[in-house]
């Protein structure tokens, strides 16, 4: 699975940050940054909780072959 962003409508709210800190920080401009995409088994439930979190409803979860 890969994780989706799409930065430029970030509310900059930090819900991402809280629930899945090993894919996104705070950037300077108080939007969230991804620190990685690739997801693994041992993180998969922190992206997913994010993507379900988030209030923009910005980040996504996208199968990759
Ligand atoms: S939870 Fe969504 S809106 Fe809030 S900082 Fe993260 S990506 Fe931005």
């Amino acid at each position: 699975m890969k994780v989706l962003l799409d930065r430029e409508r970030c509310l900059g709210e930090s819900v991402c940050t809280a629930v899945a800190p090993s894919y996104f920080r705070m950037g300077r401009d108080g939007k969230a940054d991804l620190i990685r995409d690739a997801t693994d088994d041992a993180t998969l439930e922190e992206a997913r909780e994010a993507a379900s979190l988030c209030p923009a409803l910005i980040i996504s979860l996208k199968e990759v072959h």
